[in-house]
């Protein structure tokens, strides 16, 4: 290594997904407002998309601030014109075996051409090679996992798990687990689908066992996209087995001098014109987040739930929401009915939306930003989660934190065809009914429950406020 400065010097790489690079960027923010020097790392491919969707250059903010975060982008061994979701599993599969090696030339040979006093490796939890790149450059080696601790945990405990025969958990089955430290008595139906029978081959299911069984604990240290008060028992819990940090919440900023910035993967559609037309708390913001599909029917149902509601609504219908080829998913005529009631985008920028005084309950898939961010906006949910962390996100949101509600209690189904797509043979999603959409959305708006909502959800956002204070 070059000669020595004072400062320190992260390189992080980014997980690329939307859900993964938005925290990352802004952890990169904090940490060099706190004078590291970072090197910020995304695929090519992930710099097109941002490219692409912004006319202002990525980091512009850090830059105009004076931070010293140096931008730049890694080969991942594919075509730009290839579609990386739409070919998840081969994608994943060629990362999984490629990756590594290209990371561990570029690694080399940026420590081989710049001096620092200390190099550190922030890499995104489910990056299976950092311990290996990290011994080899002599790198202090930070794990950075953007989920929830509650989930860190059931991964963290995969061994609990297989003594007491629910790793891999039988499907359909429903047992009480108590024996994972820090963790509350929790129903296996809570568990992330991943760790269910029918997953055993499935790439997700491969990637958590390479890193949770081998990878994490190799770690110097992990941080936490959590708030300490929201997650003690566990927190404190995993402190005990390796040392760890609750940084969250980590996409927001109080101050604006060091502002939180998004990252968008597409460009966002205007929507404030629209809200600004809108009495406060009137609208219903509708988004499945970056990356989870699910099947027409159901969002069939959800837009006529929506028409029965007749509350004004801004949804965000992604082109790919649904797993199959077809592109026209919503009822015939669904955007002359609704006329001004409704606002369909492809995407949004998110935290303008939720921050919006027009925006009264959000129906979202429990992605753990999108939890977040509702919380920090001080805008209670409807929780519809569909796959991974979400059916575990949404146990915190509605039974721990009573801060959201469930849209349907209905009969679980197996979405093979979506599951199948991105490397998962089972979802625990559940069907749902256009009347139970409507009398849920009138729930979460308006009367007594939505009050109790409202009322939690102003002590949560406290919390994350406090954090970050
Ligand atoms: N998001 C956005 N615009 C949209 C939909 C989503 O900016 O139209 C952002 C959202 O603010 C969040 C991220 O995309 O930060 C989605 O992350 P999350 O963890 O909620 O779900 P994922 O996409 O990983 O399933």
């Amino acid at each position: 290594m070059a000669e020595s400065s004072q400062k320190p010097h992260a390189i992080m790489f980014a997980l690329p997904l939307q859900g993964h690079i938005t925290p990352t960027v802004n952890l990169a923010m904090k940490l060099a407002s706190k004078g590291c020097t970072i090197t910020f790392v995304h695929t090519e491919f992930i710099h097109q998309m941002l490219s692409k969707s912004s006319e202002v250059d990525l980091f512009s903010e850090a830059h105009e601030l004076g931070l010293d975060i140096r931008y730049k982008t890694i080969f991942d061994g594919f075509p730009v014109e290839f579609d990386r979701f739409l070919h998840f599993i081969e994608y994943w599969e060629t990362m999984l075996r490629d990756f590594p090696a290209r990371v561990d030339e570029f690694v080399g040979k940026l420590i081989e051409s710049e001096s620092s006093s200390a190099y550190f490796l922030i890499t995104d939890t489910f990056y299976t090679w950092p311990a290996i790149i990290a011994r080899k450059y002599n790198l202090v080696n930070v794990s950075f996992w953007t989920e929830p601790a509650l989930v860190f945990s059931i991964d963290y405990h995969l061994d609990l798990l297989r003594e007491n025969g629910h790793f891999p958990c039988k499907d359909n089955v429903e047992e009480n687990i108590n024996y994972i430290p820090g963790v509350s008595s929790m129903n296996t139906r809570d568990l992330m689908p991943y760790l269910k029978e029918s997953s055993i081959t499935t790439l997700v299911q491969k990637i958590v066992l390479k890193t949770f069984d081998d990878q994490v604990k190799k770690a110097d240290f992990i941080l936490l996209n959590t708030v300490q008060e929201l997650e003690s028992e566990t927190i404190s819990a995993l402190n005990q087995e390796q040392q760890n940090y609750a940084i969250g919440p980590i996409n927001f900023s109080t101050d604006s001098t060091k502002p939180a910035i998004s990252q968008n993967l597409w460009p966002p559609t205007d929507t404030k014109t629209w809200l600004d037309t809108k009495p406060p708390s009137s609208v219903l913001y509708v988004s499945f987040g970056s990356f989870v599909q699910t099947s027409k029917e159901i969002i069939q149902e959800i837009a006529h739930g929506l028409l029965l509601s007749k509350l004004s609504f801004i949804w965000v219908v992604r082109k790919d929401i649904v797993s199959s080829n077809d592109t026209d998913v919503l009822p015939d005529g669904f955007e002359d009915k609704i006329r001004d009631q409704g606002l369909i985008v492809q995407w949004c920028n998110q935290n303008m939306v939720l921050s919006h005084p027009a925006i009264g309950g959000f129906l979202t898939h429990c992605g753990w930003n999108s939890i977040l961010e509702s919380i920090w906006c001080g805008v209670p949910m409807i929780c519809y989660p569909l796959l991974g962390d979400q059916l575990t996100n949404r146990k915190l949101v509605v039974d721990d934190w009573k801060i959201g509600i469930n849209l349907c209690n209905g009969e679980s189904v197996t979405r093979e065809e979506v599951a199948e797509k991105i490397g998962i043979n089972h979802s625990n999603g559940e069907s749902v009914t256009r009347e139970e959409v409507a009398e849920k959305i009138h729930n979460l708006m308006s009367g007594t429950v939505s009050d109790g909502l409202r009322m939690e959800i102003k002590k949560v956002r406290t919390i994350l406020q406090n954090a970050l204070a």
